[in-house]
């Protein structure tokens, strides 16, 4: 039995093992099996694989995307590069780590993206804004950081006027505002000057309609959620633990 997992903590609401679960059964992928390991606490990290020695890969979430790095052998260049690691992989005997969301938001981003689509905020500083901020460095669209606390690189929620948000026609909400069960709120930015020329990418999931994204639909904005995002992921994931070459 092959063995593959999420590790975070808590894990109660996870996509990925009811994603992989079905997979398996869907594509009628046999002698594979995929399972949750919440740890308290990553200093439970090297006891996981010690325990677990059919362990071929797991994928990393909240808050440990960081926190691991410390315990791998090797990491990708965009490991390197964005400080998170989501996903790991067992090869012989070493664990190596990479970035699969990167792949994920690049994906669906190129894919929906318009010429004019050419300087970003992105709202929130956290593990995925670091993501988002690689893939707009490595296609060449302008960003602004946008911060709840003002500091060096960044602006704040206060300094988004009409002008900021005219001139910023691409807007990524990685901050957890409006994620299940908390629907009812939303980034603080002045939605009235929101035009058909937006694009509101929100990283969050569920709801599949979040508040931010209903605002700008409202608006005439082209909107997308994270949920193409999250099985690009997973599928990238798969491809890594599944490529017998060295990837
Ligand atoms: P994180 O490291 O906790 O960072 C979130 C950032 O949002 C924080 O650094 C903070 O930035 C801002 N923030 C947090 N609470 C806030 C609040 N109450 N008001 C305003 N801003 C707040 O989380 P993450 O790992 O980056 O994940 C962020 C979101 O992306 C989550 O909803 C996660 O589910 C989603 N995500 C989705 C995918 C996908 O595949 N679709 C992949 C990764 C993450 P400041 O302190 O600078 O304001």
């Amino acid at each position: 039995m092959k063995l593959y997992g999420l590790i975070g903590y808590p894990l109660s609401h996870s996509f990925s093992k009811k994603y992989f679960t079905e997979k398996f059964s869907r594509e009628g992928i046999t002698g594979c099996r995929y399972e949750l390991f919440p740890l308290e606490d990553i200093a439970a990290f090297p006891g996981l694989w010690e325990e677990n020695t059919d362990l071929i890969g797991v994928n990393v979430t909240i808050p440990y995307k960081e926190k691991v790095i410390p315990f791998l052998d090797s990491a990708s260049e965009v490991v390197l590069k964005t400080g998170a690691c989501n996903c790991i992989k067992k090869i012989d005997g070493l664990l190596k780590g990479f970035n699969t969301d990167v792949i994920g938001f690049e994906n669906v981003l190129l894919k929906n993206l318009k010429p004019n689509h050419k300087t970003a905020l992105i709202l929130g500083t956290g593990g995925a804004a670091k993501a988002v901020q690689y893939v707009l460095d490595k296609n060449g669209i302008k960003y602004l950081f946008v911060s709840r606390i003002p500091g060096e690189g960044r602006i704040t929620y206060s300094d988004l006027d009409q002008e900021m948000i005219r001139t910023h026609l691409l807007i990524i909400n990685t901050t957890p505002l409006g994620m299940y069960p908390h629907t009812d709120v939303s980034p603080d930015i002045p939605y009235e000057y929101l035009t058909a020329d937006h694009f509101l990418f929100d990283l969050i999931y569920n709801p599949a309609k979040t508040l931010f994204l209903q605002k700008g639909e409202s608006h005439g904005s082209f909107i997308q959620n994270g949920g193409d995002m999250l099985v690009i992921q997973a599928e990238e994931s798969w491809r890594i633990w599944n490529t017998t070459s060295n990837v």
